[in-house]
C-alpha cells in the first residue's frame, strides 16, 4: 500500500492571479478507473478542507483564474488534492503557494508567465488542447498481459498503446505562439523517402509537456505529436515558458480519436463487465 498515491503536487501562478494547480500519481497505484480529483483549500496545514474545484475526471491539471484563493498577506491558504476512487480517497501532500518559494519570486514567475500570456494573446497565438499522454494512471484491462505486464496491442483503442486508461489526460487548454520557421525532416523507409514538417511554438510552463504529448489546434482540428518540450524559463522551482517541437499527424494517426467516446456498439462498450450485451461481455 502506498502512503500516498500522489508522486507530484505543484502550485504555479496563472495569468489572472490566480493559481494553476497540477499533479502527478504514481506509476504503481493501480487502482480501477475512473479516477476523480478534486482540489482543496484550507485555513491550517490539517484542514477543515473545502472544495474549490469541480469534479475532475480525466484532466490532472486545474486552473484557478478568479484569484479569489490568492489570500492577503496576513492570510496564508493551504491547498491539497484528493483522489476519489471505487477503492479509496487519497490526498497529495499540503501546499502553500508560497511557502517553498516566497512571494516575490513566486510573482516574478507569474510576471513572465503573464507577459507571454499577453504577448501571445496580441500576436500570434493560436489556442489549443493538450492531451498529456500517460505514464500512470489505471492498467489497460484489454490488452496487457496478465504475467508479463507488456502491452501486447500497440494499437489497442483503449490504451492506445500506453497500457494505461486513459492514454491520455485533457484537454487542457494552452496558447501557444507558433514560431515563423518550420523545419523540413526527411526519413526514408521502405515506401520510399518522406518529408515531415517540424514546428516549434512557445508556450507557458504549465502543463510542462513532453515528447509524445498531442495539441489540438482547435479552430483547425489539427493535431500535432510532440517530439521535444524544453523548458526555456523557470523561477526557482516553477516553470514558466517552455519550448516545442512537433509535427503535424496525419488524418489516419489514432490520435485523431483521443477526445472522440468510443462507439459502444462497435465490439465491446468502456465498462463491458457490467454491461451483459457488447461482444467483449460475450467472450
Ligand atoms: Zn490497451
Amino acid at each position: 500500500m502506498y502512503r500516498t498515491s500522489f508522486s507530484t503536487f505543484r502550485i504555479a501562478p496563472s495569468y489572472a492571479g490566480g493559481f494553476y494547480y497540477s499533479w502527478e500519481i504514481s506509476g504503481g497505484f493501480n487502482d480501477p478507473a475512473p479516477w476523480e480529483f478534486v482540489v482543496q483549500r484550507g485555513p491550517t496545514n490539517n484542514g477543515p478542507w473545502e472544495d474549490i474545484s469541480p469534479k475532475l475526471v480525466n484532466v490532472i491539471a486545474w486552473k484557478d483564474e478568479g484569484g479569489k484563493n490568492l489570500g492577503g498577506k496576513s492570510n496564508t491558504l493551504y491547498f491539497r488534492v484528493v483522489l476519489k476512487t471505487s477503492k479509496g480517497v487519497y490526498a497529495s501532500h499540503v501546499m502553500q503557494p508560497y511557502g517553498d518559494i516566497g512571494r516575490r519570486e513566486f510573482l516574478l514567475a507569474r510576471e513572465i508567465i503573464r507577459r507571454e500570456t499577453l504577448r501571445a494573446r496580441v500576436l500570434s497565438g493560436v489556442e489549443c488542447d493538450v492531451y498529456i499522454r500517460s505514464t500512470f494512471g489505471p492498467k489497460c484491462t484489454h490488452c496487457l498481459d496478465p504475467v508479463t505486464g507488456e502491452v501486447r496491442d500497440s494499437h489497442c483503442k483503449y490504451c492506445f498503446g500506453t497500457g494505461r486508461y486513459p492514454a491520455y489526460y485533457g484537454p487542457h487548454r494552452m496558447m501557444l505562439s507558433f514560431s515563423v520557421d518550420s523545419a523540413h525532416h526527411k526519413t526514408n523507409s521502405n515506401d520510399g523517402t518522406h518529408e515531415t514538417r517540424i514546428f516549434e511554438a512557445l508556450a507557458i510552463g504549465n502543463p510542462v509537456l513532453k515528447h509524445g504529448d498531442v495539441i489540438i489546434d482547435i479552430r483547425q482540428d489539427k493535431r500535432y505529436v510532440i517530439g521535444t518540450a524544453a523548458i526555456t524559463s523557470e523561477v526557482r522551482r516553477i516553470p514558466c515558458l517552455q519550448n516545442l517541437a512537433f509535427e503535424e499527424a496525419p488524418v489516419s494517426d489514432s490520435v485523431y480519436k483521443i477526445g472522440i467516446p468510443m462507439d459502444e456498439d462497435e465490439d465491446g462498450c468502456e465498462d463491458c463487465e457490467d454491461c451483459g450485451d457488447c461482444e467483449e461481455c460475450d467472450e
